[in-house]
């Protein structure tokens, strides 16, 4: 691992007059995406510039005139509204052509440039960013900068080639081991965003990242993982690999990690990968009590129109395994997607009910919303009957079901009127 040279996240009081300003727009939904980008930078391509953060709700930072800023953002659909309103803002204090350059990236910009091009960006980055991030930061440097839209690849990113962090955004994130899937669901943007592939980061350059946040600090003792099917890690992509696990979370845990948390916040699982022989592999190693596991509903014609690839057996048969391997399922559920009727709502909200008395599950609630780069990304969510809306909360109630859907559903209303 490359030594880290040590950065300000607040501005130097005797900042050289002129010195570049790379400007990291930081909230808790990107802070990782901006320690990937700045660990993809060579050192010497950091050291000329001077990198502050301005974190969630602060007041900009005061940055002293003249300075050429790179301002750096990277967002989801979700947060477009807020971020807008931002740049309109800053716009108006810097306007196109200034000293400030405006530059965003992350899974909006890869699904629907154009959009994000339309809030005020000069420059729109769609695709994997470590590649292409140190390269924008050597153009704008040397004043060769593009504008409009800029397509990164070809090729895929290697993930062994970067570290996935930098200590000066000052959080030592999950490692990411495994990126893309193989599955297609109909309401999500993975596939599109990666179009159907699935890296994992080799068992050695994951061991090199976890002593790493050792050295940075000295007392952690857990080691968290990131992944989109985290039983995946090591496959193919449409079966499991017990054996890839297992190297992986022996190699983990003889780097001196007594903690290991696989599959659990902010991974997931899905029930076709819990299979007594990964189980058998993983529940010797894994400390964390929670799986996180996608059901989405409990209707195999449901199932099917989603594209999910697995049924409602399944997912019974592998909230059964979980608890027998003495693990808590915390089950993502989706409702309102597109053709669902009312009596489809009553028997998912109906087996939800089942299997928390059944299993003891946790239920993480969603409700659909058209996502860029999903097939479904023109589609118009079906409200949730009142019926079922009362039943959520009532599971909300007793503390078994959380989760953002209330909020979701008010964001899919606002998005069909508009
Ligand atoms: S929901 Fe999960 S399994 Fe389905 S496409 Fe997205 S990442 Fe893959």
């Amino acid at each position: 691992m490359k030594k880290m040279l040590k950065y300000r996240r607040m501005l130097a009081d005797n900042l050289p007059p002129g010195r570049p300003i790379l400007l990291l727009r930081a909230q808790n939904y990107n802070v990782v995406s901006l320690g990937a980008l700045l660990g993809a930078c060579p050192e010497e391509i950091l050291a000329r510039v001077e990198v502050v953060l301005w974190e969630k709700n602060q007041p900009a930072p005061d940055l002293p005139p003249g300075h050429p800023t790179l301002r750096a953002y990277s967002f989801m659909m979700l947060h477009a509204e807020k971020v807008s309103l931002e740049i309109a803002a800053l716009r108006r204090d810097y306007p196109v052509g200034g000293k400030h350059f405006f530059v965003a990236g992350g899974a909006l910009a890869s699904t629907d440039p154009e959009a994000v091009n339309a809030l005020g960006f000069d420059l729109v980055v769609s695709g994997e960013g470590e590649e292409i991030f140190p390269r924008i930061l050597v153009d704008w440097l040397s004043g060769k900068i593009a504008t409009g839209i800029c397509h990164a690849g070809p090729a895929w990113i290697d993930l062994d080639k970067f570290p996935g962090f930098h200590p000066t955004v000052g959080y030592l994130p999950p490692i990411e081991i495994s990126r893309g899937c193989k599955f297609g669901c109909n309401f999500c943007s993975v596939p599109r965003l990666f179009r159907g592939t699935l890296r994992h980061r080799s068992v050695s350059r994951i061991v090199e990242i976890a002593r790493s946040y050792r050295e940075i600090s000295p007392g952690r003792r857990r080691v968290k993982f990131l992944a989109s099917n985290a039983f995946a890690y090591g496959s193919a992509g449409r079966e499991p690999n017990p054996k890839a696990l297992f190297e992986l979370l022996s190699a983990i845990r003889a780097a001196g990690y007594p903690q290991i948390c696989l599959g659990s916040f902010p991974s997931e699982v899905r029930p076709d990968f819990v299979i007594p022989e990964v189980l058998d592999v993983v529940r010797p190693f894994l400390t964390n009590e929670v799986i996180v596991i996608g059901v989405q509903s409990g209707i195999d014609e449901r199932l099917e129109v989603m594209h999910r690839g697995h049924t409602r057996e399944q997912a019974v048969k592998a909230l059964e395994l979980l608890k027998k391997y003495d693990f808590t399922p915390h089950v993502d559920f989706i409702l309102g997607t597109p053709g669902e009727k009312a009596s489809d709502q009553r028997a998912t909200v109906e087996f939800m009910e089942e299997l928390v008395e059944r299993f003891g599950i946790l239920i993480h609630m969603h409700t659909f919303m058209a996502l860029p780069g999903a097939v479904w990304k023109d589609k118009t969510p079906r409200s949730i009957i009142p019926e079922v809306h009362e039943r959520l909360r009532a599971l909300s109630n007793k503390g078994v079901l959380d989760g953002w859907w209330e909020n979701q559903i008010g964001y899919g209303r606002r998005k069909s009127r508009a």
